[in-house]
């Protein structure tokens, strides 16, 4: 394992000079994706990287996760998977939503393949392609039962439909057929193989409508982790590249062979020792019990801490687990630290890997009612982001 200590990781980006940071390991990432490559043996895998990868940075992860083994990227808006052509990345990417006057020319231009779940983008991806003067590549995305994006019902046979018509003149190829589990981290749960049943009988009638499919690819996280019959050809994890459980509930990172990219860490700002009975921060919603030592942290909402980690989530100092004290304000936040020999410029983790004996991301999303994606997602542009690992010193 890389060594990540955060000596290694200030300035390596030349970026790290606020008060606090977001510290990625990118060999995590790349071991993770290994780990899931194992884990379904032949079949491809292509690395979600949508939403700045989950926080994690999206060109620094992909590479990782290229190099991990992946070969595919995913992303969910076309200008995420153009700015990964723009930074060089040339592996095979597919973009799956957007709206009516998305960018397709540049998309197709930039060899990037769509998935589709509607007539009226095959007609516009077609124009594009007539433009660019090459066929676009295109998935069909099928709603087999998470009522969110894709063909549904009767769409399914009009999307079919239209793309054998498009594709037999020549503006697209179908290579791809696509959906999305709505509770594949309820292993069991009847719904999963109701979507898989109807993703393969979809797929059955796409292939009898001559469409000549070759990759059909349905798998998240939760289902790479615990459904190998939701394979296919191509699987597409995101979350479990990270590091991070998409079934927290069924295991740990650790449990799953996975090991947290992210850390957020933090400079105390200031020590001060208070008297028993003093109110903490806005609205005073903590009290001192006794006298006891306080610290100011320089990271709050405008950072992405979910102000509702207020008086509940984790924070670790010195090794010691410690809970935020009162409220979390736009940029600063206060934890009671009791007796601890705290001193200004001591680094605080807010969570990272547990193998370290740090708080975690799940911890923080059970403090705060949400999930571990919300968590790393949530962390704010002004953290700069730093990068360690063999991977970083090839960017
Ligand atoms: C986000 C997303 C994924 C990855 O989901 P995880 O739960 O993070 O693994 C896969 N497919 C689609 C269509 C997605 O939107």
């Amino acid at each position: 394992m890389a060594d990540v200590s955060s000596s290694d990781l200030h300035g390596q980006d030349g970026n790290a000079s606020g008060p606090a940071r977001v510290l990625v390991d990118l060999d995590a990432i790349a071991a993770n994706v290994s780990a899931l490559c194992r884990r379904v043996g032949d079949t491809a895998v292509l690395a979600v990287v949508k939403a700045d990868a989950y926080g994690h940075g999206l060109v620094p992860s992909a590479r990782a996760a290229l190099g991990g083994g992946a070969t595919w990227l995913g992303t969910a808006q076309i200008g995420e998977a153009l700015a990964l052509r723009a930074a060089g990345v040339d592996a095979p990417l597919l973009a799956w939503l957007y709206a009516p006057g998305a960018p397709f020319r540049q998309a197709v231009e930039a060899d990037i393949d769509l998935g589709v779940s509607a007539p009226w983008a095959l007609v516009e991806i077609a124009e594009a392609a007539a433009h660019a003067g090459r066929p676009a590549r295109i998935h069909l995305k099928i709603d087999t039962g998470l009522a969110r994006n894709g063909a549904f019902g009767a769409g399914v046979d009009e999307l079919i439909e239209a793309a054998a018509r498009t594709q037999d003149g020549g503006r697209v190829r179908v290579v791809g057929i696509m959906s999305h589990f709505a509770r594949a981290d309820e292993p069991g749960e009847p719904s999963i193989r109701g979507q898989q049943d109807r993703f393969e009988a979809v797929y059955e009638q796409a292939q009898r409508a001559g469409l000549g499919i070759q990759i059909r690819h349905l798998a998240n996280s939760a289902a790479v982790l615990t459904n190998p019959s939701a394979s296919y050809d191509l699987v597409r994890p995101g979350l479990a590249i990270y590091g991070l459980s998409p079934v927290p509930q069924l295991g740990t990172p650790e449990d799953f062979g996975l090991r947290p990219a992210m850390r957020v860490a933090v400079d105390v700002a200031l020590v001060k020792d208070i008297p028993g009975g003093q109110g903490v921060s806005y609205g005073h919603t903590y009290t001192t019990v006794g006298a006891t030592r306080v610290v100011l942290l320089p990271i709050g909402y405008a950072d992405g801490v979910p102000r509702g980690a207020s008086n509940c989530a984790p924070v670790s100092l010195d090794g010691r687990h410690l809970r935020i004290s009162g409220r979390v304000c736009m940029d600063q936040l206060v934890v009671d630290v009791g007796d601890l020999p705290v001193r200004p410029g001591d680094e605080a983790i807010l969570f990272g890997d547990a193998g370290r004996g740090e708080p975690t991301a799940q911890e923080w999303a059970d403090a705060t009612g949400t999930i571990s994606y919300e968590i790393v997602t949530r962390m704010s542009s002004r953290l700069p982001r730093s990068y360690a690992g063999a991977a970083a010193w090839s960017l």
